[in-house]
């Protein structure tokens, strides 16, 4: 099922593909925010503030949403302001991350390991359809960029485990320690600027609300990919919400159907029966 939100947003001219990884190809990291937020809930209940867990998670949950897509340390960075507002003492927003790595690593590490050995196919954890995407992608002649809020080692690892990141021409861009040296915004700044493409030739996707808003700042087409992970069968209605609210052109729940939503992309169907 594909979703036309903005019906006319076809790309006649687009070379540049700009993809996130996590929840809109990868599937490996599925349930991080199910650590995130408690781990974050747990860190402000021990400040006894008097404020109840229920309010706790509505306010984590809140800015762990707003800022998906970003690097990770921006959301650790929201906790340690949150622990402050409090009256209580911030760890380093470093610090909370490994916490929150740790954790999550607890919860992944059996997919990778899996992967490492080969006793799962890389489609177990590839959101489906994603594959026959960027192969016709590729053979359409674009250039592909991978971009994710992951640290990169981990994204770039991942990528090569479920054999995606040889279609990524662009490179592989994921958090690096210095985090503000690197954004999904800056990479399509540098896209930009190098005149690989024009903002209204960029194509996007991702499940985040930071790169379908960045995409679509810069006048491209965006496709919010609104998986239900991890069996990414039906749309999510909370991710369909956020991505169209920062400008979506177009929903889908996984990649099933590419070979539509290239016809709708690119308007084949007008130029072959014309
Ligand atoms: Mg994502």
């Amino acid at each position: 099922m594909i979703e036309i939100i903005r019906s006319g947003a076809t790309l006649e001219r687009a070379r540049v593909a700009l993809f996130d990884f996590d929840g809109t190809i990868s599937l490996i990291r599925a349930g991080w925010v199910e650590v995130m937020v408690p781990m974050m809930v747990e860190t402000l209940l021990e400040l006894k503030t008097g404020e109840s867990e229920a309010e706790l998670r509505a306010i984590v949950e809140e800015f762990v949403a707003r800022l998906t897509g970003k690097q990770t340390m921006y959301q650790m960075v929201a906790l340690a302001e949150e622990v402050e507002k409090r009256g209580g003492t911030a760890l380093e927003p470093l610090a909370y991350k490994k916490r929150y790595l740790e954790l999550l690593w607890r919860r992944i590490e059996h997919r990778v390991e899996e992967l490492r050995r080969g006793d799962a196919a890389p489609e177990k954890y590839l959101v489906p359809g994603a594959r026959g995407l960027l192969e016709a992608l590729r053979e359409r002649g674009f250039r592909m960029y991978l971009a994710s809020g992951t640290d990169h080692d981990y994204m770039a690892e991942e990528a090569r485990l479920l054999d995606v990141k040889r279609y990524f021409d662009g490179g592989v861009h994921g958090a690096l320690d210095d985090y503000k040296s690197f954004s999904k915004a800056i990479l399509i700044q540098r896209i930009i600027h190098s005149a690989e493409a024009q903002g209204n030739e960029l194509l996007g996707f991702g499940d985040g609300y930071v790169e379908i808003e960045n995409v679509k700042q810069v006048g491209g087409v965006a496709v919010g990919v609104a998986t239900a992970e991890p069996e990414c069968r039906v749309v999510d209605e909370w991710k369909r919400k956020r991505l169209i609210g920062v400008g979506a052109d177009y929903i889908i729940p996984n990649f099933v159907e590419h070979e539509r939503l290239l016809e709708l992309l690119f308007d084949d169907a007008r130029a072959t029966t014309a």
